[in-house]
């Protein structure tokens, strides 16, 4: 038996591949949701993850192809070692994987690396905001509109005007389809946006694309719920 994603040979009763950390059971089917390409992280994430992402990203079709159909192809150039990794970085690669290969619309293969992002997250010892950002964005991709509930107000309890907070809200109440509370949360987002914004974290920085398209959207939101007199 082979690793699905790296090709290392596995023994019969691994559960996960000791090189690359994959699931070796392909992961029931999580509730594969469409576009939310403003989760992938901006540009600020360096060179080194963008070679390491392209590396990978080369891989990952015949990584990624369903029952036995790579079990021939040895892989042409290995995934780079994950156990030299800390676990953030780890975790963070894993987060950029699913949102790019999403945003490029290949799901079978994020949706295969899901499961590993969520896990990698899991692991971790401390989690600051950005990282339950992504924890909150992975569970929104999968479907979990209550798990990004919680991190969002987890986020609210320790920086009660952070824009991520709004986002994740927003986003979940719009898959669990409560639509006032949705808006009210793109309201909140519109209306702390300047201040927060102009405190400049990092995190907003690195995820500046993503508010930019969050903004556009709440802003259509807000207008639209006013035209209709809402
Ligand atoms: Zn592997
Ligand atoms: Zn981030």
């Amino acid at each position: 038996m082979n690793c699905r994603a790296c090709g290392t040979n596995l023994a019969p009763t691994a559960k996960f591949c000791h090189k690359c950390g994959a699931q070796v059971a392909r992961a029931a089917a999580a509730g594969w949701r469409a576009g939310l390409p403003w989760g992938v992280a901006g540009v600020a994430l360096g060179a080194l993850l963008t070679v390491l992402l392209l590396r990978v990203g080369g891989s990952e079709e015949r990584g990624a192809v369903p029952d036995g159909a790579s079990e021939a192809t040895a892989p042409r150039s290995p995934l780079p070692d994950i156990s030299q990794m800390s676990p953030e970085e780890r975790a963070t690669r894993l987060y950029n994987r699913v949102m790019t290969l999403h945003t490029q619309g290949k799901a079978d293969s994020a949706e295969f690396f899901l499961p590993m992002a969520i896990q990698a997250y899991a692991m971790l010892p401390a989690l600051d905001v950005d990282a339950r950002y992504h924890i909150g964005v992975l569970e929104l991709t999968a479907g979990n509109a209550a798990a990004a509930l919680a991190q969002a107000d987890t986020i609210r309890r320790a920086v009660p005007t952070h824009l991520f907070a709004f986002m994740l809200r927003a986003r979940a109440l719009d898959l669990e389809r409560q639509s006032a509370g949705a808006r009210r949360a793109y309201g909140e987002f519109l209306k702390n946006e300047t201040a927060e914004r102009a405190r400049q974290r990092p995190e907003y920085t690195e995820h500046a694309q993503n508010l930019d398209a969050f903004h556009e959207q709440a802003t259509q939101v807000i207008r639209g719920a006013s035209k209709r007199g809402a």
